[in-house]
């Protein structure tokens, strides 16, 4: 089924209903950027101090290319998938080096950038240089689903690739507002879990899920990738005066470059507990079981059982932080934080 019905419908609606958010007070590529990268993964209502925070200390791309990697993680604490902000860095260093600070215009010019896909370089190059590309995510592929009644799986790449080509077909003079329209559609009107407000929506009448009844069975999404369970206890380690004993993780793999609790992997008893900390150089005095959590990442979920361990003394493998130094300086990731 051609998409060209939707078009105009839904361009009219974004213009009268659109979010005044902070990145569409301009169309400046390094805001919409940074947005759309901090938005993949996370919430509009969760995005929105961060992105204040962080446009407050990296105001563009020179200032983001020369942060040090601490300051930048930190100003990226709590969102997650850490590896988006390490691309940010990398992407601004290139256009610094390589297009002269001047940000790329062109889908096939930003794709080349670190950390941007199809979608972000579609979103950039339609919404500030007015680029007949889309921006396909997962809000724009089950909006796409219900108005065709289409069943494929939403997940696969082909569908997406079936997707992107249909809507490059029918891309109008205005391409940022017709994307950003379908993406605002996707978060206000057409909802996940089968509750959208078709009594709302603005191209229902084109729409094959409402006139059949099937919204609540599209999309259709069907996930192939197995996930891993990861045990770990975790400690929280104390010493008499007060800091917490830290690491830094690897420089490669999950959360790669940020701090850590010292942890071990696996669910032990309290003797073998206490011997790993011996073994780390520690005279744990006290081991106390604080917490159960889970961490849930990409392909892993993390189990972890935290402990609060009192040491007399401090092992020279860690970093002793205060409180203060720990929420002010040390990008703590979120699976740990929740332990403390
Ligand atoms: S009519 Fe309902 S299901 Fe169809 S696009 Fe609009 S909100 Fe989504």
């Amino acid at each position: 089924m051609s998409l060209s019905p939707i078009v105009e419908p839904l361009i009219g609606w974004f213009d009268q209903n659109k979010r005044l958010l902070p990145w569409r007070r301009d169309r400046a590529p390094y805001h919409v950027w940074i947005s759309e990268i901090m938005l993949q993964q996370t919430r509009i209502e969760a995005v929105m101090g961060y992105y204040a925070r962080f446009l407050d200390a990296l105001p563009d791309v020179k200032h983001l290319s020369e942060v040090d990697d601490d300051t930048l993680m930190k100003l990226w604490e709590g969102l997650g998938y850490y590896s988006r902000a390490r691309n940010l860095k990398k992407a601004a260093v290139m256009i610094m080096e390589e297009h002269g600070g001047v940000f790329p215009r062109t889908y096939d010019a930003l794709r080349r950038l670190p950390g941007i896909g199809d979608y972000t370089a579609g979103a950039i190059a339609s919404i500030c240089f007015d680029e007949k590309v889309p921006a396909v995510d997962g809000n724009v592929l089950r909006v796409i689903a219900r108005i065709q009644g289409n069943r494929e799986n939403v997940l696969l790449p082909q569908t997406k690739k079936r997707v992107t080509e249909e809507l490059t077909r029918v891309m109008p003079t205005r391409p940022g507002a017709f994307n950003e329209g379908l993406m605002e559609l996707g978060e206000l009107v057409c909802l996940p879990n089968g509750i959208p407000l078709c009594e709302r929506c603005p191209i229902r009448d084109a729409c094959t899920a409402y006139r059949e009844g099937l919204t609540e069975e599209l999309p259709v999404r069907i996930k192939t990738t197995k996930r891993r369970r990861v045990d770990l206890s975790v400690f929280i380690i104390t010493a008499e005066d007060g800091r917490i004993a830290v690491e830094k993780r690897p420089e490669k793999g999950l959360l790669s470059g940020l701090y850590q609790l010292p942890n071990l992997e696996g669910f032990h008893d309290e003797a073998a507990l206490a011997e790993a900390l011996t073994a780390w150089r520690l005279s744990p005095t006290e081991i106390t079981f604080e917490k159960d959590a889970k961490h849930v990442f990409t392909h892993i979920d993390w189990f972890m059982k935290a402990y609060r361990v009192q040491t007399a003394k401090k092992a020279d493998r860690f970093l002793w932080v205060t409180e203060e130094e720990l929420k002010s300086a040390y990008p703590l990731p979120t699976a740990f934080q929740k332990l403390i």
